[in-house]
């Protein structure tokens, strides 16, 4: 069900609700989709879509018939496809979308991360609906998340999601696959991911219909880990989405494992090394600390270490006192350019401003 605490949502689609026949776009599925969409944006909450569906749309453009698709085709047939993807989607809309392709590469790279995270940001703020898929046209096999269910899961913990949705084509977890197992039971609640769960896809993940079970699992890790609930519905059936938004139960809840935010405090606390600090004025800290604002170049008053774009710092007060630790938008050099300057100043001074704030307030951790 659709829990009133949820605020932002990434909603994962699959080739198989986008294109059936595995021979271009259809709407038979995508119409239900969109309609939950509007009908989130239109309660409040945020929605980054993920969909895949690329190289199925673009199948038909290439004559190539031999199993497996070689990658060369496959890239060639997302290349053509992806376009087609978005106008299915663009055209059930009457807002704007944006479409974002991304490697793992550009995931594991921390500038990149901080730009696709500021680009998203932007996207949502502006109400526009972000269309993510793998770029499938650079992204070879080492470069790749490799299916778009893991995909989603990074982009929920990018974008600080409370959740995320897999559409796929079966209700849900069954202890087995319930196509060959008359006595599979269907699983409502999933509390922790542990070997017995992986088990119950491991039993149906080479049948058809179910396949993609077990990265499904993965996803719903990832996300859980971090502090993101995860529901596997069934995507296929308009009913899901009704359940949804009457708040009624539908599909697989796997539970977050601890709170969002404590869960990005302590990524922030514990996996990143900082590499710097910046000292902040009075002002600043008190906007920090109070308020939970962003730092702004012009509360900045000096700052210490190589640290670079996305490396994470120390904030501190005017004594020297540790009172926060964030991700830096700008390089200690850059910083040292443009503190005690106003943010519509940076653009002059650096001749480029790509973000507005010095440490945004979702990427502080107070002490
Ligand atoms: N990125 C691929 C596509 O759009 C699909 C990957 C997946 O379905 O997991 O065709």
């Amino acid at each position: 069900m659709l829990s009133l605490r949820w605020r932002r949502l990434v909603l994962k689609v699959g080739s198989a609700l986008i294109s059936p026949t595995a021979n271009g776009c259809s709407t038979r599925y995508l119409l239900s989709i969109a309609r939950f969409i509007s009908e989130c944006r239109a309660k409040g909450i945020e929605v980054v879509l993920v969909s895949s569906g690329s190289v199925a749309a673009g199948k038909s453009a290439i004559a190539f018939s031999h199993q497996p698709l070689p990658i060369n085709i496959k890239q060639a047939m997302a290349a053509v496809g992806q376009t087609d993807m978005m106008a299915a989607w663009k055209h059930l809309f009457d807002f704007r979308c944006a479409q974002i392709l991304l490697t793992h590469d550009d995931l594991a790279n921390r500038r990149r991360y901080l730009n696709i995270d500021n680009t998203l940001r932007t996207l949502l703020s502006n109400q526009i609906l972000p269309i993510i898929n793998e770029n499938d046209t650079v992204a070879t096999a080492e470069l790749k998340v490799g299916d778009n269910d893991n995909l989603a899961a990074m982009v929920a913990i990018l974008v600080d999601a409370d959740a995320l949705i897999i559409c796929s084509d079966i209700d849900g977890l069954y202890t087995a696959n319930p196509k060959t197992h008359v006595d599979a039971t269907f699983i409502p609640l999933v509390e922790k991911i542990t070997a017995d769960i992986y088990a119950m896809a491991g039993a149906s993940h080479h049948s058809i219909g179910t396949g993609g079970m077990v990265t499904k699992l993965q996803a719903a890790e990832k996300a859980t880990k971090q502090g993101v609930d995860t529901l596997i519905i069934n995507g296929q059936k308009a009913a899901s989405f009704d359940c949804l938004l009457a708040g009624q139960a539908t599909g697989t809840l796997f539970q977050r494992q601890q709170d969002r935010i404590s869960a990005k405090k302590h990524w922030l606390f514990h996996s990143l090394k900082t590499a710097g600090s910046i000292v902040l004025d009075n002002g600043a800290t008190n906007a920090v600390q109070q308020k939970g604002a962003s730092l702004l170049a012009k509360g900045v008053m000096s700052c210490q270490g190589q640290f670079d774009k996305g490396d994470a710092v120390w904030l501190c007060n005017e004594a020297g006192e540790q009172l926060a630790k964030g991700i830096s938008q700008y390089s200690a050099i850059e910083l040292q350019l443009i503190k005690g300057q106003h943010s519509q100043d940076i653009e002059r001074i650096l001749g480029f401003c790509p973000s507005e704030v010095v440490v945004h307030r979702d990427d502080i951790a107070l002490r």
